[in-house]
């Protein structure tokens, strides 16, 4: 069936057009033109709001009371429709450090798990912890953590969804575990690390490619010692994801990341946890207590657990935040980090042969719909 998106204002993300319309086919895009096909079973009257591509979100623990970790269909679901309800068409759910046992099973249930039918597609895994520096734990539960071992990275691989894993590269055996995994398209980004300005630019000669949480869980930038921050941003194979809640990481210093890196190089994430679109409360976070007021995620010894952020919310932060456009803070939840995900070929664009993922944003900047592999999943 042939769906014709009008009226919209298209930011694609390299173009914004205004007299086009986008011709969905079989869950692809089959055209952005602005000649109106004949064939047409269904009419999307965009009524002069954004049409722009789906959000990807590449670092997501968790929402409406379901985590990835939890290992179930059902959280998977319910993490697909609540992120699609936020503009949110594709994304990696994120692991904890966790005993063996329950990454595996993570891993196993994505990797078995159908798509939702109403949901965003999940992509693959992102692995964040075991492998990561105790001093710079953030919310990680500690007692989890340890060294990289092929038999457990091994067993990792062979899911073939792992596509992402957080590391602190100066843990012994990451650099094994580097060459081991690069050559089978694992992405690798610097977290919860207390790795040195020299070791950073060593991981990153390595393959390396990407920071987490940019200024969280790592050493903060220092003019003398520039640590791995400084080593990051400064190169431009690495792209830096950002939580623009503002409360994460200070409105200015998001803009600083932007005005370094830019936006083809900036990824917005959510890090959203289990407590993100339910009430204030107490919730489990990896085994340990995490409270949630005012919708912040504090562990009991009263570190940040996770953000309750939206993608939807992170675009309208961030133009706040840097002072950017729309079209910019778009690029930065689109393109970008389909660009680090090696995706850009099938996701991140509206462009011809490109995946019907498409979400339609209202003046305010609201999810009006969301349509995923040309099925409308939510909106009307
Ligand atoms: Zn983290």
């Amino acid at each position: 069936m042939r769906t014709l998106i009008t009226n919209g204002t298209l930011i694609t993300p390299h173009e914004i057009l205004t007299d086009s319309v986008v011709v969905l086919n079989g869950g692809k895009i089959e055209a952005v033109t602005d000649l109106i096909a004949n064939e047409t079973e269904q009419v999307i009257d965009a009524n002069g709001d954004y049409v722009v591509p789906g959000f990807i979100d590449i670092h997501v623990h968790g929402a409406n009371g379901h985590d990835t970790i939890e290992g179930t269909p059902e959280a998977l679901k319910t993490l697909g429709e609540f992120f699609a309800r936020h503009g949110v068409t594709s994304y990696y759910p994120t692991t904890v450090a966790n005993p063996a046992a329950s990454i595996q099973a993570a891993i196993d249930n994505v990797a078995r798990s159908k798509q939702p039918q109403h949901g965003a597609q999940h992509l693959g895994v992102h692995i964040e912890g075991p492998y990561l520096n105790a001093k710079y734990r953030g919310a990680q539960p500690e007692e989890y953590f340890r060294l990289p071992t092929p038999a457990e990275y091994g067993q990792w691989l062979e899911s073939g969804v792992v596509k992402l894993i957080t590391i602190a590269p100066e843990l012994q055996g990451a650099d094994e575990m580097m060459s081991a995994l690069r050559p089978h398209g694992v992405e690798f980004a610097i977290g919860h690390s207390g790795a040195s300005y020299e070791q950073t630019l060593k991981a990153i000669d390595m393959g390396l490619r990407q920071i987490t949480h940019t200024f969280n869980g790592i050493i903060p930038l220092h003019h003398r010692e520039p640590g791995a921050l400084a080593a990051a941003i400064n190169d431009d194979r690495v792209f830096a994801q950002i939580i623009a809640d503002g409360v994460h990481v200070h409105p200015a210093m998001v803009k600083l990341l932007i005005r370094a890196k830019g936006v083809e190089r900036t990824v917005l994430i959510t890090d959203s946890m289990m407590g993100t679109g339910v009430a204030d409360g107490d919730y489990d976070f990896a085994g340990m207590k995490v409270s949630v007021k005012s919708g912040v995620a504090r562990t009991e010894s009263g570190n940040l657990a996770g953000s309750t952020l939206t993608m939807d919310q992170a675009i309208r932060n961030v133009m706040n935040f840097a002072g950017i456009t729309l079209q910019q803070a778009v690029t930065m939840a689109t393109l970008t980090p389909a660009q680090a995900m090696h995706i850009d070929d099938h996701k991140g664009r509206l462009a011809t042969g490109y995946d019907a993922d498409i979400v339609i944003l209202d003046k305010a900047l609201n999810v009006k719909m969301t349509i995923i592999n040309g099925e409308v999943v939510h909106g009307s």
